[in-house]
């Protein structure tokens, strides 16, 4: 058997990174040859938890097809958010939270998806099922990407499953979830640090609705001001990336992650109907707020499909 690499989405976030070490690990536990790798470097909140559990990052691709025949996807199977040549290798795995879109293969896959909070849920639950024994650092890890997709178990994509994973991943990595998860969130949200196109685009995604194009970015924060201080400078880095890449729209949520409330920054075309898609009028400050909003998948991109598609 020849190896294979194992890898999660482009800008990878803590759940990517993790699923990836996690389902790797799984893997050669029951005889397969993988290695974790990444498609970019971790993210601040990522380090501080790779930091925190002494992991090393996975190491970083820019292509598969030159080094294997075979892959293993996590947490996306979406081709535009995968490596640049998966159409040369073979997907033999995918495990994932997400809606398929896109995703065609030649030859059968074994696929793992559901409709959870998180991936390392879901491999959580893999683990359990082989009876394979979870190492502390790794544990800590999925603990980590629970925490960061499921905002500390508040996001509405949380389901009773992610919430037991988090509980006994907690006790297998010897940590408080709750202080610890606070820390890691925190961690990720040193946006003094970030450039203007970071804050917009570092974790943005582009959806086709109706006949336009939207790119809808989402950045943590523990102070809105943090973020609006700057709005005139982040407005312009929208602009460019709308005029460079084509897209219509541009959504900035910004997500306070200690009250769970967003504002949401619209630019481009038909800002007033997405505004309109949540029930709020524009302002002249180009922000709604939207108190209970922290989920870009289930509270920003369905209202907004049902309102342009
Ligand atoms: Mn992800
Ligand atoms: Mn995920």
């Amino acid at each position: 058997m020849s190896k294979e690499l194992v890898f999660g989405h482009q800008k990878p976030d803590t759940d990517t990174i993790a699923a990836a070490m996690a389902y790797s690990y799984y893997q050669n536990q029951l005889g397969y040859e993988t290695e974790a790798v990444a498609l970019g470097e971790p993210n601040d909140e990522t380090k501080f938890a790779l930091d925190h559990f002494k992991l090393a990052a996975p190491r970083v691709i820019e292509t598969a097809a030159n080094e294997v025949d075979k892959v293993m996807l996590v947490d996306h199977n979406e081709p535009q958010q995968s490596v640049a040549d998966l159409d040369k290798v073979q997907v033999t795995h995918v495990i994932d939270h997400h809606r398929i879109n896109g995703f065609n293969t030649a030859a059968p896959l074994y696929m793992n998806v559901r409709p959870y909070g998180c991936v390392s849920t879901i491999l959580f639950e893999m683990f359990e099922e082989k009876h394979i024994d979870l190492p502390a650092d790794l544990a800590g890890m999925m603990l980590s990407a629970i925490i960061s997709d499921t905002l500390l178990l508040k996001s509405p994509t949380t389901t009773d499953h992610d919430k037991e994973a988090v509980y006994a991943l907690a006790k297998l990595a010897g940590v408080d979830y709750e202080q610890y998860g606070l820390d890691m969130l925190k961690a990720g949200t040193n946006l003094a640090a970030k450039s203007d196109n970071d804050i917009v685009d570092g974790d943005a995604k582009t959806f086709e609705m109706g006949d336009l194009t939207l790119r809808i970015g989402q950045v943590n924060t523990v102070d809105l001001n943090d973020v609006f201080a700057r709005q005139a400078d982040l407005e312009k880095a929208m602009e460019s990336l709308m005029s460079e890449n084509g897209y219509d729209t541009f959504v900035l949520i910004v997500t306070n992650i200690l009250n769970s409330d967003s504002d949401l920054l619209i630019v481009g075309k038909e800002a007033d109907k997405v505004a309109q898609a949540f029930g709020k009028e524009l302002g002249a400050n180009k922000r709604i707020n939207l108190p209970g909003v922290v989920s870009r998948k289930k509270q920003v991109v369905p209202p907004l499909t049902e309102a342009l598609g």
